[in-house]
Parts: structure tokens; sequence; C-alpha cells
């Protein structure tokens, strides 16, 4: 574990990456110098040895020829003795070489694969020469180099061919003794006639190559040393012992400590470049991080002091709303209040005018007059209390539905009671029309009846005299609800204010308000009261065109 650290530090370390780099690429270079040297040495002792091996195997023919020339001219012994009588080429070139074996380690012997004298039988590698050289009549020449006997030797072969001189022992007739007892082989000029086979000892160039290779290595150890030492104190010098003095000081800015002084760093070129910067750009940072931590420091107590703020503003506006929605339950009971302290002294003067208005003769217009304005402007206060009456007990939550069995013929019926003398005043065209297929459903029935009553009511006040209001109720089979309409050919109201006019007080403009009077509740009270129904209330309309008021209930099951 210890031991893999610390290699792990040390393969890390710049310097013996650098020592590591320059000794593969000296090995590297001086392997491939080792390789090329040795096969260009090797080339050389080649072509050293072929060149030997030449001169001597021409002398060696040179020899043979020369006895073969002249062996008519010496005396003959039959016997066959050594002297310079009755000599063969082949006896000549074999003695020379056994005389040459005797005295240096150089062999020469001709050699045949049909051999007369059996101590030029070939050997193996000879054999091998002699086939090649018999099969290709335009080569010259057979070598390798061989290891024999633990030694590194040169085998060289130079082909024997007949010419004139070689007919008298080779030529015809074949199997005629020839001067050395032999029977002729029966050979032409130019036939193969064995080879001079050469071996040469090659220690010497063995040496060579060994003492090459060990200065080689030798040269390319102390290269290695000189460079590796150079390398690594210039280096450590030049660069690790700087960008160690840097890299402490990043560590030291990384903790967070900002007092980093890098001017007095011994380093040239680029890395005192790197230093410089470094440094710039810790100031810039040191900057910076004070600044921000100020900023940050400041936006902190500026959101805390908001959220004070904040959390102030939102106390008062829970004591606001909590008056408001106090005030308004206040409005509402006092509203309500107010509206049952109106209505009973209202139906008590309603009632005395209906009263009176038995007793007045019919021949007196002007008091039956007055008494019909009595009634109906008691009628609308009437209806007006009402709604504000309604809408405040709704306000309050206190209004509940009373879920009874609606008929809508009723309804529409109890309606236009109160509807048609109004209409009959102004001179409008009333109808009333419920679909025989209108089922009973369950519902609020007085509820109900208002949402008509003052939908009815509008739009009596808002046709003018000579025309058309309508009550249509319809069942819709898709949707399972009663569809009611109240329709007009009156003044209409204007796109702009469609969206508004089911607000609480709310008037298409002033001057209706003015003009037709009004509190701008009616329609308020109306939504209320079909919603309570989960129902819905709309308006179809055009300005000067009439409205359509449209109001949808679900229809429910009658147990
Ligand atoms: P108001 O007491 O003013 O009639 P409503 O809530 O009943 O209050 O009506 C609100 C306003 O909607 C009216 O002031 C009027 O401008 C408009 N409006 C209601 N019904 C009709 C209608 N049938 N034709 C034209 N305008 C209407």
């Amino acid at each position: 574990m210890q031991n893999s650290k610390f290699f792990g530090g040390v393969r890390d370390n710049l310097t013996f990456r650098f020592m590591l780099a320059t000794v593969i690429i000296i090995i590297t270079v001086m392997g491939i110098k080792f390789s090329w040297d040795y096969s260009e040495e090797k080339k050389q002792t080649e072509r050293e040895l072929i060149e030997k091996a030449q001169i001597i195997s021409e002398q060696q023919k040179a020899l043979m020829e020369f006895v073969a020339i002249n062996q008519n001219k010496i005396n003959y012994d039959s016997k066959g003795n050594f002297e310079f009588k009755h000599l063969s080429c082949s006896t000549v070139a074999m003695g020379v070489g056994m005389m040459l074996a005797s005295e240096t380690e150089y062999r020469i012997n001709p050699t045949n694969l049909q051999y007369r004298n059996v101590l030029n039988a070939p050997d193996e590698f000879e054999i091998e020469g002699l086939t090649r050289l018999k099969e290709n009549p335009s080569t010259t020449e057979y070598f390798a180099i061989k290891e024999e006997k633990g030694e590194m030797v040169f085998r060289y072969m130079s082909p024997l061919s007949i010419d004139e001189n070689c007919l008298n022992c080779h030529g015809q007739p074949q199997g005629e003794l020839d001067i050395s007892g032999f029977a002729k082989e029966g050979l032409a000029i130019g036939d193969f006639a064995g080879a001079l086979s050469l071996t040469m000892p090659m220690d010497i160039y063995m040496d060579n190559t060994k003492r090459s290779l060990f200065s080689n290595g030798f040269f390319s150890v102390i290269l290695i040393l000189v460079c590796v030492t150079g390398i690594y104190s210039l280096v450590t010098k030049m660069v690790t012992s700087s960008l160690g003095e840097l890299e402490q000081a990043v560590a030291q800015v990384g903790a967070g400590k900002w007092d980093v002084n890098l001017t007095n760093l011994k380093a040239k070129g680029e890395i005192k470049r790197l230093t410089k910067h470094f440094q710039t750009m810790i100031e810039q940072l040191k900057d910076l991080y004070t600044n921000l931590e100020l900023k940050v420091e400041q936006r902190t107590d500026e959101l805390e002091k908001g959220n004070l703020l904040l959390q102030r503003h939102k106390q008062e506006l829970e004591q606001v709303n909590l008056r408001l929605k106090e005030s308004n339950l206040y409005k509402s009971e006092f509203l309500a209040v107010m509206s049952h302290e109106l209505r009973t002294p209202l139906t008590s003067i309603m009632a005395f005018a209906e009263l009176i208005s038995v007793g007045i003769p019919p021949k007196d217009t002007k008091q039956q007059y007055y008494l019909k304005e009595v009634l109906q402007n008691s009628q609308i206060l009437l209806r007006l209390i009402n709604n504000i009456l309604d809408l405040a007990k709704i306000e309050a939550g206190k209004d509940q539905l009373v879920l009874e069995v609606l008929d809508m013929t009723d309804i529409v019926a109890s309606v236009e009671s109160v509807i048609a003398p109004l209409a009959q005043s102004k001179e409008l065209a009333f109808q009333v029309q419920v679909a025989p297929d209108v089922p009973l459903t369950k519902a609020d029935p007085e509820k109900i009846r208002r949402v008509v009553e003052n939908l009815a009511g509008n739009a009596v006040k808002f046709t003018e005299k000579g025309g058309r209001v309508g009550i249509q109720v319809q069942l819709d089979d898709l949707s399972k609800e009663i569809i009611i309409r109240v329709t007009d050919n009156g003044i209409g109201i204007r796109e702009e204010y469609q969206a508004y006019i089911f607000e609480k007080f709310t008037q298409a403009d002033s001057s209706s308000s003015r003009k037709y009077g009004g509190t701008g509740l009616g329609l308020a009270l109306a939504k209320e009261l079909v919603e309570l129904h989960q129902g819905w209330i709309k308006v179809e309309s055009r300005s000067g065109g009439g409205s359509t008021f449209i109001v949808g209930l679900p229809v429910w099951d009658i147990e």
C-alpha cells in the first residue's frame, strides 16, 4: 500500500515523467541504430567473405586447370603416389585443400553428387548447394552463414564445369578408364562437374560485431545517464520547483487564504508569466469575493427588512380584511333590518290604497289615476326592498333553499299576474308560453318566481311604449335543463356592459339609471338565486335590438 502510494507519487512527478520519456526515446533511437548497424555490418561481412571466397575459389580453379592442362606432360606412376606424376586436378585440389586446412582454419574441397573419391562426398549443406547449382546453370555461387560445432562459419560453393581439358578424364567414351584409373563419366564441354566447397571461420567478424554492440550499448548507457541527470537538474531548477510553489499557492487560495504573494518566485518565461497572471487573478478574486460577501450581507439585510415590512403589511391587510368582513356583515344586517322595517309600512300603504280604490267612483278618473300610480310605484318599491332583503340574506349566508315541487306553469302565471298590468300600462304586447313537455322539478318556487319576475320587470322597464315582451319556458332534453327565456325588443345592452350587469349596483350606463330608475340589484340577485339552484344565467343582447335573458335550471327528480 505504502509502496504503491510512493510509486504513484513518483509517477505523477513531472521530472520523473520527463526522465522516463527521455529514456524511452534514447532506448528507441539506440535500438534503431543498433539494428541498422548490425544489418549493415552483416552485409559488409558477407560482402567481404564472398569476395575472399571468390578469390580462393578462383585460385583453386586456376590450379586445377593448370594440372588438367599439364597432367599429360608429367611423368605418370600407375600406383598413384603423390609425386608430381600422374596428378589429376581433383587430387591436386584435395591435396592443396588438406594442406590449407592443416595450416589455417580454412577448408576447400571439390565435391559432387556423383563423386569418385569418398573424400569428395558432400555433406548436408553441400548436397543442397550442388542441387541448386546443377538445377540453375546460370548461378555462379551458393553461400550461407552456418553454425558448426559451436562456431559460426561461412560456407561458400562455386560451380565447376567441363572444358576441353577435362574431357581426358571425364569425357567419352563413357566407362573407359582414365589416366588415374577411374571410369570416364562421358561428359561434354559445359556440363556440370560439381563445385568447390569452401568453409571459412567467422571469429574475427563475430568479434567485431560483439565489440560494436558492446560499445554502442556502453555509449547508450552513458547517454541515458547524462540525459537523465541533465533533465533532472534542469526540470527541477526551471520548472518543478516554481510549479511546486505555484501549486502550494493554488492550494492556499482553494482553502480560502487569500494572502498569497508570488512576486518573489524564481521563474522564467512561461512560468514567470503564468505566475504573474495567477497573482493578478488572485487579487481580482479576492476583491470579488470580499465585495460579494459584502453584497450578500447587504442583500440579506435588505431582504430581512423587506420581509419584516411584508409581514407588517400582511398583518395590516388581515386586520383591514377582518374589519371589512365585519362591516360587510353589519351592512348586510343593517340592510336586512331596514328592508324589513320598510316593507311592513309599505305593505299597509298598498293595502289601504287598494281599499281606497274600491271606494272611488269609476267616473272619478283623476282619483283612479292617482291611486294607480301609488300602487304601481309601491310595487316597484316593494320589489326593490325585497331585492335588497334577499341579497342581504344571501350575503349573510342566512338564505337557505326551501325545496318544493316546482311547476313552471304556476311560476309563469304568478309573474304574469304582476307584470301584465305594468306591460299593459306601457301598451306593450306581453306573451307567456310554457312548453307542455317541461317537467316538474325540485326547487325553491318563491326564489325562481323572483328571478323570472325581476327579468320580466326589467324587460318591461327597458322597452319603449308599443314594444313586445315575452316569457318562454322549454325543456332541453340533451342537458336535462329547464330553459327560461325572457325576451324584449327594447333598448338592448351594449356589448361592453354585458359582462358587468350581473354585478351588484351595476347598470349598463348612468343615463339609463336616470331615465329608468333602479338600483342595479335585480340581475345580481337573479344570478345568486339561479346559482343557488346550480343553474346559470346569461344575456344575449344588442344595443337598440332588444335583449334575451336566458336561465338554465337543472331538472331534479321529485320523490
Ligand atoms: P336595475 O335596478 O338598474 O334594473 P338590474 O340589476 O336589474 O338593476 O339591471 C342592471 C342593468 O342592466 C340595468 O340598469 C340596465 O342597464 C341593464 N338591463 C337589465 N335588463 C335589461 C333589459 N331587459 N334591457 C336593457 N337593459 C337591461
